[in-house]
């Protein structure tokens, strides 16, 4: 009778032994480092994290609310959606190239985390030489300035022209709604820096930027959203920019637009285009706004599409 007693005494005692000991060391939430890499042929390729932000996907997304939050939660997600914000550092072995900048300081603390991932993934802001945007709204130029100085440089941006023409034109800005200015403000004082150095140039056609990666117009989710295109030893990488927000809704129901395109129709047909030739040429894609690190591959499925996240490598 006693010794089941004694057991469940020493059991008890080792628990809170066992308990005390787990306790003892503080949780650290840090979150995990912000970058990944892989190789593309001989160019190595960098995803960074500008960190994430809450959007309420159920608002933005262009279909019934409760639609969206049902798709979240087959997928274990819940609205307001943590949404990444990812920039790619190409190094071609004779330009290092970046895709994208972040938010910087205009989105809240959440984001602006890119530079500090810059430099725990080896680089410098310093050493990059060129910096291609996607389109200039806030969560993809604001990275450029600190402080309203260049973050960068020594580096010339480029971005679509029609981009440019957009959003650097005071005339829209006064003749956009007020919840629409906020765009056009951010586009400015991240972009009129470079200018001011002549240090901007806008891309106005597909082509070679530098040896191994082009641009090629996507136009819809602004006027001069750009897709850029890595390619080296015959393998292909397509840094789609916002061609999509949510994975767990649009790969399944492409059709699906969101409040931010400026041309729904037009965003919704370049998002078929580019997603129909990455699942025919079977080349990498890198997203914006897939979940860090936002790459992966794309394949046909139904009447939309499935999304395989890139197996993780250590580059023996
Ligand atoms: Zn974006």
């Amino acid at each position: 009778m006693i010794k089941p007693l004694k057991h469940t005494l020493l059991a008890a005692a080792l628990a809170a032994a066992t308990f005390t000991a787990q306790a003892a060391a503080p949780m650290v939430k840090t979150p995990a480092p912000g970058f990944f890499r892989v190789m593309v042929g001989d160019v190595e390729v960098t995803p960074i994290s500008d960190g994430t932000v809450d959007l309420p996907m159920d608002q933005l997304l262009h279909q019934k609310p409760e639609t969206t939050r049902a798709t979240l939660a087959k997928n274990f997600l819940k609205v307001p959606v943590e949404t990444s914000d990812n920039a790619f550092l190409i190094n071609t072995g004779s330009k290092l190239v970046l895709v994208d900048t972040g938010a910087g300081a205009l989105f809240g603390p959440t984001l602006g985390k890119f530079v500090n991932n810059l430099k725990a993934a080896g680089y410098q802001p310093e050493q990059i030489d060129e910096i291609y945007i996607t389109h200039m709204h806030g969560d993809h130029v604001g990275g450029l300035v600190k402080d309203g100085q260049r973050a960068f440089p020594n580096a010339i941006v480029r971005a679509g022209k029609a981009d440019a023409d957009f959003w650097l034109n005071k005339t829209n800005m006064d003749k956009a709604p007020a919840d629409k200015k906020g765009f056009f403000q951010g586009a400015m004082a991240s972009i009129n820096p470079y200018i001011q150095a002549g240090k901007f140039k806008a891309i106005d056609g597909d082509g070679e930027l530098v040896p191994g990666v082009s641009a090629l117009a996507e136009h819809g989710h602004t006027p001069g959203h750009t897709v850029y295109v890595v390619q080296s030893q015959g393998q292909k990488l397509l840094l789609i920019g916002d061609l999509i927000h949510v994975g767990a809704v649009q790969f399944d129901n492409p059709q699906v637009t969101i409040g931010f395109d400026s041309d729904e129709k037009a965003a919704a047909a370049s998002r078929k285009k580019v997603f129909d030739d990455a699942a025919k040429s079977g080349a990498l894609v890198g997203g914006a706004h897939l979940q860090f690190p936002g790459l992966g591959h794309i394949e046909t499925q139904g009447k939309g599409y499935r999304w395989i996240p890139v197996n993780y490598t250590q580059m023996r």
